[in-house]
């Protein structure tokens, strides 16, 4: 991020806006929903400004900005569509010290003047740091739409309320009274009764907020998927959107850790299925604690939480505390991973079932029914495999599977970074030799797309 967005307290500070003609115009059109005492230099401005001027909403000066005037204000625009007197513009800032936008002009801009959705007091700024302007503008018709006309009354008859609201208990009630009125009762009543309606509204809600006991804390046991944030449940977003506290586990992706209430609490549990952990009872514990200061708890895991997550330790360790939960499933690798190839993980007339085996148990490798999994036409999709790939090698040849049988691995499945390798089981250890990321080996399943690696005798080619 080059620019950082902030919101300048301008209320009463002189802003310099140098230029008469359109650029000027369009810019005083935003300047002039702010409270800054805005200042026009030039000797010819256009009509619109003239009007402006005449309504006292801002002055206009024929004599050129002086130093002094450059170091008073708090934002200096050169707007005036002419090089040599934007580029002087430009240099009386830079003396100044002042905060300086050359309009159109990045390069020699302090600062940028966003997209700006105005539903003064609630403002959604949009920047794209000048790459994508056409993005931005987007953005701004999409917010637009969503965001009720009426929002910005409605904030400001919220903040009178606030302190009546405060005799709420702090916390979740607190913050479903006020998601009740901004996304429920309030804008209906805004729109039937103006502003009486929203205020009768406000205490309306007031007294059945006030009646409620307060929650009891509750945990969900979420599935985050394999990576990309589109693959989330929906009712996973929303339960993000809710928590408190989010404790995930290390290969849940950033990207939907983002998701998370900015708000919330958001605990790293460091668990990467059966590699090196939090101890398990320490994760019991966090759960533990904090469902039991009444809050909102998601419990993280990557992929699906059924599947290699432990998710049966920390229910039994909850069940004697009573708490209440819910497991919400996600989108397991597996299935993300044989997607990815245009496959199917069963399929009439090759395999009728599919197993999900990890590589890795508490103990170290694995143990499996080898001699059913070395039958010809089984499929295995394989977890924690990487470092058991020569156990896992071994064991099957020695119960007799083929040496050609094919492997996909199939590694940061969803993510940018996915890597796709075709093997055979005789080349297995080799194969997934260097790979450091999370990678689901699919025994038995071929790629159908050729976006892949093939690893055969020691290379690796592309298909394509
Ligand atoms: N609950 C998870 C699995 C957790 S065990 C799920 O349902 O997907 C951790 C193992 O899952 C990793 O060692 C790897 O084998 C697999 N895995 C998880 N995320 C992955 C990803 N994005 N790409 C490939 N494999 C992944």
């Amino acid at each position: 991020m080059k620019y950082f967005p902030i919101f300048l307290n301008i209320k009463n500070q002189p802003i310099a806006v140098v230029g008469g003609g359109d650029a000027a115009v369009a810019k005083l059109r935003l300047l002039l929903k702010t409270e800054g005492q805005i200042t026009v230099y030039d000797d010819a401005p256009a009509p619109e400004i003239a009007t402006w001027a005449d309504a006292g909403l801002l002055t206009i000066s024929r004599p050129p900005m002086s130093a002094e005037q450059a170091r008073n204000a708090c934002l200096i625009y050169a707007a005036a569509e002419d090089d040599s007197r934007d580029a002087a513009t430009h240099q009386i800032a830079k003396d100044a010290g002042t905060l300086f936008n050359w309009v159109d002009n990045l390069k020699n801009s302090d600062f940028i003047t966003p997209a700006i959705v105005d539903r003064d007091p609630v403002i959604v700024t949009i920047g794209t740091e000048g790459a994508a302007p056409v993005v931005a503008r987007a953005i701004k018709r999409v917010i637009e739409g969503r965001l009720p006309q009426t929002l910005g009354k409605l904030a400001k008859i919220g903040q009178a309320f606030r302190p009546h609201a405060d005799a709420l208990p702090f916390g979740r009630v607190r913050r479903d009274f006020w998601s009740a009125f901004y996304f429920g009762s309030g804008p209906t009543a805004y729109d039937a009764s103006g502003p009486d309606g929203a205020q009768a509204a406000l205490n309306e809600l007031l007294q059945v907020f006030a009646q409620q006991t307060p929650k009891q804390g509750h945990v969900d046991f979420v599935g985050a998927g394999p990576g990309d944030p589109t693959l989330l449940t929906h009712k996973a977003r929303l339960l993000l959107d809710e928590a408190d506290v989010v404790l995930y586990d290390r290969l849940v992706d950033p990207r939907i850790l983002e998701l998370a209430r900015r708000e919330a609490l958001v605990i790293e549990v460091g668990k990467t299925g059966f590699g090196p952990s939090m101890a398990q009872n320490e994760i019991n514990q966090l759960i533990i604690d904090h469902v039991g200061r009444g809050v909102q708890v998601v419990r993280l895991k990557s992929g699906d939480p059924s599947v290699f997550g432990r998710l049966d330790e920390e229910l039994e360790a909850i069940a004697a505390h009573d708490i209440s939960y819910s497991i919400v499933p996600g989108i397991t690798a597996a299935s993300t991973a044989a997607a990815s190839l245009g496959r199917s993980l069963t399929q009439r007339d090759r395999n009728s079932g599919v197993r999900l085996i990890t590589g890795h148990d508490m103990a170290g490798f694995a143990d499996q029914d080898w001699r059913s999994m070395a039958a010809p036409d089984t499929v295995v999709a394989i977890y924690m495999g990487k470092k058991a790939a020569r156990f896992i090698q071994g064991r099957l040849m020695m119960h007799g599977a083929d040496a050609e049988t094919p492997i996909t691995v199939v590694e940061n499945v969803s993510r940018a970074d996915q890597r796709t390798i075709s093997t055979q089981l005789k080349h297995l250890p080799q194969a997934v030799g260097n790979l450091d990321g999370p990678a689901v080996l699919l025994y038995g399943v071929t790629p159908r797309i050729k976006s892949c690696k093939i690893y055969q005798e020691q290379v690796f080619e592309r298909c394509n």
